[in-house]
C-alpha cells in the first residue's frame, strides 16, 4: 500500500499476537493490521525470531501422546490466525485482508442495517469477545459512545475522525472505558472497519442502547 500507517498495533498486543496469547477477534485484528504495515511485520519478526532462540535452549520435555487431543477439546473458540497464516491463509479479496476473508470464511460479509445507514456484519460472537465488520456512510457520525472493555478498531476503506485523531485504511484506534467518542466517518466513501471487543460497547443515546441487544454490538 501506498499510504504509510500512523496509528499501530500497542507494542504489548504485537508481543502477545506473537506469543499466541490473543483471543480470536483480537488475533484477527492483529493479523489483519500486520498484513497491513509494514513496521508491525518486521516488529513480529523480531519478536518470533527471539521466541525460536528461547526454543532452542529448552531443553526437550517428554510429552503425553494424549496432549494434543486434550489441548484440542479445551479450545472453545476458533484458532486463532497467526502470522503463517498471514501468508499462508485466505487470499485477500478487494478491501479484505487474508484474515479477515479467513473470518469471512471466504464469502463476502452478510451485513445487517443498524439505522442511519450504518451497517454491521458479525464475524464472530464468543466467550473471549467480538469480531465485526462496520459501514458508516461517508461523512456520518456513528451515535456518541464509551467501552466497557477494550475495542480495537482497523479501518479497512475510507477513513474516519475522533476526539483522538483521524485515521486511515491501515490506522488501528484503540478505545477503552476512559474514551467517550463520536467517530465521524471522512467524506468521499464510506468507511467500512473491522472492530475487535472484549465487551460490548455502551451507547449514551436511547435509541442506540435498545438496539444494542439485537444486534450484539
Ligand atoms: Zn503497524
Amino acid at each position: 500500500m501506498s499510504r504509510k500507517v500512523t496509528h499501530h498495533l500497542p507494542p504489548a498486543m504485537l508481543a502477545q499476537y506473537a506469543a499466541g496469547r490473543l483471543s480470536y477477534a483480537f488475533s484477527v485484528l492483529a493479523a489483519a493490521h500486520v498484513s497491513l504495515c509494514r513496521d508491525c511485520r518486521d516488529q513480529l519478526a523480531a519478536h518470533e525470531a527471539a521466541a525460536g532462540l528461547l526454543l532452542e535452549e529448552a531443553a526437550p520435555a517428554a510429552v503425553s501422546e494424549d496432549l494434543l487431543p486434550r489441548l484440542l477439546a479445551r479450545l472453545e473458540e476458533p484458532a486463532a490466525p497467526q502470522d503463517r497464516q498471514v501468508e499462508d491463509g485466505a487470499r485477500p479479496s478487494g478491501i479484505y485482508p487474508g484474515p479477515v476473508m479467513m473470518a469471512l470464511k471466504g464469502r463476502p460479509p452478510r451485513w445487517w442495517h443498524l439505522g442511519s445507514g450504518i451497517r454491521q456484519a458479525l464475524l464472530h460472537h464468543g466467550p473471549g469477545g467480538s469480531l465485526r465488520l462496520l459501514s458508516v456512510p461517508a461523512g456520518r457520525p456513528v451515535p456518541r459512545h464509551t467501552h466497557r472493555g477494550t475495542e480495537f478498531t482497523l479501518v479497512l476503506q475510507g477513513g474516519f475522525h475522533d476526539e483522538t485523531g483521524h485515521f486511515s485504511v491501515g490506522d488501528v484506534e484503540v478505545a477503552d472505558a476512559r474514551l467517550e467518542h463520536t467517530p465521524t466517518a471522512d467524506p468521499g466513501e464510506a468507511c467500512i472497519c473491522l472492530a475487535a471487543t472484549d465487551a460490548p460497547l455502551r451507547f449514551s443515546g436511547i435509541v442506540p442502547r435498545l438496539l444494542q441487544p439485537l444486534f450484539r454490538i
